[in-house]
């Protein structure tokens, strides 16, 4: 894994969070999209080489939605930019992490993306994200 590709946080309302982090980290946000197959909004920020995303639910029975209704807004996972997507999904497969997505998925700004189960990852949710 080369670096922390973004950190995604969880919000219920969008809007509001895109203004204050345009406050926060005195950039603006570069890209707003909602990816329809996760029912979430998202919104991105720029950090150096990082990425702050922010995620809405579209729907409360999405993930994102149950994130929010059992823990409030806070950080949701951690992304790692990888080279190889497929690669780094056999490797820790063979180490026994758990996979939720066996085989990478579309995910928003242009990534192709695979989560790991928090099971495997004391509680915490992984990301994996290559650029397209
Ligand atoms: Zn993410």
């Amino acid at each position: 894994m080369r670096k922390i590709e973004h950190l995604g946080l969880a919000v219920s309302d969008i809007e509001a969070s895109i203004s204050l982090f345009e406050k926060l980290l005195n950039t603006p946000c570069y890209k707003v999209e909602e990816v329809e197959s996760e029912h979430v909004k998202t919104a991105f920020f720029k950090v150096g080489e990082s990425k702050i995303e922010l995620l809405q639910a579209t729907d409360p029975s999405s993930a994102i939605g149950k994130f929010i209704a059992k823990r409030g807004q806070g950080i949701h996972h951690i992304a790692f930019d990888v080279e190889n997507i497929e690669k780094e999904i056999e490797r820790l497969k063979k180490l026994d992490f758990q996979l939720i997505h066996q085989t990478p998925k579309d995910g928003a700004d242009n990534k192709k993306i695979a989560f790991l189960h928090p099971k495997s990852t004391d509680g915490m949710l992984i990301e994996l994200c290559q650029e397209k």
